[in-house]
């Protein structure tokens, strides 16, 4: 069975009644507009809902800024130092950690640009140097910043790309042909860009005007394809595994799996051992035991550990820790306590690596053009009593 959210309202998800109904600790649903309530991991800390595109607007709040102090102009034949600010502006102390940062000018090339810190403490700003490389044309030429940003909470890290755009009106370089001004708003070549325009700002200046002493703001938004394009979120094959993505259990004794659906509980993670399920009162979200007909092998299940291994959803990715001491095997690869995997379709999770034939959990994705909707975890119990 899968449980569906009520159609929402018309309004952004999420909204205030949600972030109202969030403070219900256990609350997985907002009662006012039905939406589901997806926490952001770090939730004890900020508070926070993830957005549509799967972000906490709490915990990663990058802002980009251009120094317009260095250059008075630019002229056809000559190249232009950028100094950029990133500043992390989140209001709850959360750290953001610049992880990469791209940069492309008119020949269309990504470059990546060398950072000299990752860490960005909450209300801190760090320098970054670019060079636009010679801009041969007079005109309009357009950049393009990438900044690929983490959020970390324990062991998990989400990192998400945010993109900027800057338009610099580039002069003849006869100098008797000066083209003042471009005096063109932002919203008549597309929304998102900024023009920066050192001629203009240096005449200012001179008429002591000066109003672009400060640093440029750039307009930063959310590059939810370039997430999946530089390999950030997402599968290589450039499927989705989403929050919301619905997930099955079969061949299980359904007291111990939770409900069909999306995972909703506070943490996003699943806990699946030996021990008993919250179906049954316990810890577990999930009971992996060997058994047939509602009979437990107790024997050959003690082998699998208490909490053997847990699964979540990270950088749209299905993802799988390892908690057991004794490690487990995806499909024949052996991985120790602690270790990340990603999970992918058809892939087989065996907890018992002496005997890996005994019991597992087979993952197949049903997926809807680049998302999977729906995915099956199937216990697969070997021969009884070999
Ligand atoms: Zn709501
Ligand atoms: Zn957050």
């Amino acid at each position: 069975m899968i449980t569906r959210a009520k159609p929402q309202t018309a309004g952004t998800y999420p909204g205030k009644c949600c972030f109202r109904a969030s403070l219900e600790r256990d609350a997985t649903f907002c009662d006012e507009c039905g939406s589901p309530l997806q926490r952001c991991m770090a939730t004890d800390e900020c508070g926070g809902l993830l957005d549509a595109g799967g972000c906490c607007p709490v915990c990663v709040a990058p802002d980009l800024s251009l120094d317009a102090g260095s250059a008075s102009s630019i002229r056809a034949g000559g190249s232009l130092a950028l100094p950029l600010l990133v500043s992390n502006q989140s209001p709850v102390g959360r750290p953001l950690f610049v992880e990469a940062m791209w940069f492309k000018g008119g020949d269309g090339e990504m470059k990546k640009v060398d950072l000299t810190f990752q860490r960005l403490n909450p209300g801190t700003t760090s320098e970054v140097g670019l060079r636009t490389g010679v801009l041969e044309t007079a005109g309009l030429h357009r950049f393009d910043v990438h900044l690929v940003v983490a959020t970390r909470h324990l062991w998990r890290e989400e990192r998400y790309v945010f993109t900027a755009a800057i338009v610099i009106p580039v002069e003849p370089e006869d100098a008797t042909e000066v083209v003042q001004n471009y005096n063109i708003q932002a919203d008549a070549i597309g929304a998102g860009l900024t023009i920066y325009n050192p001629t203009r700002i240096q005449k200012e200046r001179e008429q002591g005007i000066a109003k672009h002493a400060e640093p440029i703001r750039l307009t930063l938004r959310r590059a939810d394809a370039l997430d999946r394009a530089l390999g950030h979120r997402g599968y290589p094959s450039g499927l989705a595994v989403t929050k919301s993505t619905a997930l099955v259990w079969k061949g299980f004794d359904p007291r111990h799996v939770p409900m069909d659906g999306p995972i909703r509980n506070t943490t996003g993670v699943l806990e699946i051992g030996r021990a008993s399920s919250a179906g049954e009162g316990g810890l577990n979200d999930v009971r992996l035991v060997i058994s047939r007909n509602g009979q437990t092998d107790e024997e050959r299940s003690v082998h699998i550990s208490r909490r053997h291994f847990q699964l979540f959803i990270e950088n749209d990715r299905l993802m799988l820790r390892v908690e057991s001491q004794n490690g487990l095997l995806v499909n024949d690869i052996a991985h120790r306590r602690g270790k990340m995997v990603m999970i992918s379709d058809g892939d087989v999770i065996k907890p018992l690596v002496r005997e890996p034939g005994a019991v597992g959990v087979r993952v197949q994705f049903e997926t809807q053009h680049d998302e999977v909707h729906r995915i099956t975890l199937q216990r697969l119990l070997g021969p009884a009593g070999s």
